[in-house]
């Protein structure tokens, strides 16, 4: 691959990166940042099963496991938005995803990550039949440079009556795509990668994992539902233990490497033709002037060099 900068635009939007080879956050750069645990806060961690408020527990799962709870969804205490303020409509909750204090979602196991899966799935369903409510963010943010300010592993969900500007763009996009073709561009776009493999970093029969065109974050990572599915309340329990899989082994790379990131999940209840997928966004790059001033963001890892990379390690998973 040519070691000069190509400005790249996403699939759909009109959304431009500078792929820029040979500039910082190569692998080598990164230091294993893996959090270290501090036992004084372990002891006193109100998300650990022993401390947690009850009364302020929405769901566990397995259902009615108490204290035994392997995932729990609680509200959270301290929400930007909450349904009974006209200013600012919307709901928070925080899911707690292991019981165990030191974990991160890249030591759990594949069955145990798909009950966060599960989580995320019952949570959107949920919330779905909560009107006003059209927008729901599941997300997750790993190490401080993701934004992540407790130990205990957590995601959380964001909900709101607003459909951020950047997802009503894609929505468009997308509507104006299925007009012109009478296709879904994502599933076009998975069928394009996956025969092509250039970016493709694992598949199985039911999820494709690829590192996207125009990635915006060194090692992106993408991972879709083969079958189109709107949001993760409609995918099966099989289909929630390959996109475990295919979420694990990219967190497992991310912790070799010691990289913060952010997972996102974008999901919209009105609309009927998204295709959901989960980001996985390394924050191995800082914003700075280029990014700030001008909104083009540079990148300088070619997501061919990250799938290189994801893929030599499969074995290793
Ligand atoms: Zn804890
Ligand atoms: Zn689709």
């Amino acid at each position: 691959m040519s070691k000069r900068s190509a400005i790249r635009r996403d699939y759909l939007l009109a959304q431009e990166v500078i792929i820029s080879p040979g500039r910082a956050a190569r692998p080598k750069n990164h230091k294993a940042t893996k959090p270290k645990i501090d036992q004084r806060v372990a002891t006193s961690c109100f998300f650990c099963p022993e401390k947690l408020d009850y009364n302020n527990v929405i769901e566990l799962l397995p259902p009615n496991s108490a204290k035994k709870w392997q995932v729990a969804a609680i509200n959270n205490i301290y929400p930007a938005v909450e349904m009974d303020n006209q200013q600012a409509l919307g709901k928070q909750e925080v899911i707690i995803d292991t019981p165990r204090h030191e974990q991160s979602l890249a030591d759990v196991t594949i069955d145990e990550l798909a009950m966060v899966l599960k989580m995320y799935a019952q949570r959107t369903i949920a919330l779905s039949k909560q009107p006003p409510l059209d927008y729901i963010l599941c997300f997750k943010n790993y190490g401080h440079d993701a934004g992540a300010s407790l130990e205990h592993s957590h995601s959380q969900v964001f909900a709101t009556k607003i459909l951020p500007l950047a997802i009503r763009a894609e929505l468009s996009a997308a509507r104006r795509y299925r007009r012109r073709t009478g296709h879904c561009p994502y599933c076009d776009m998975i069928a394009k990668e996956v025969m092509a493999a250039e970016r493709l970093i694992w598949q199985d029969h039911n999820v494709a994992v690829i590192a996207p065109y125009a990635s915006r974050f060194p090692y992106e990572a993408w991972i879709f539902p083969k079958r189109h599915q709107d949001n993760i309340g409609q995918a099966s329990q099989v289909e929630l233990r390959s996109l475990a899989s295919g979420l694990s082994l990219i967190l497992k790379q991310l912790q070799t490497l010691g990289m913060a990131y952010n997972i996102c999940l974008h999901q919209v209840i009105s609309a009927t033709d998204q295709h959901f997928v989960i980001k996985v966004q390394p924050r191995g790059n800082i914003w700075a002037g280029v990014e700030i001033g001008s909104g083009l963001i540079v990148n300088s890892m070619p997501p061919e060099e990250a799938t290189v990379f994801y893929r030599s390690n499969l074995s290793n998973i």
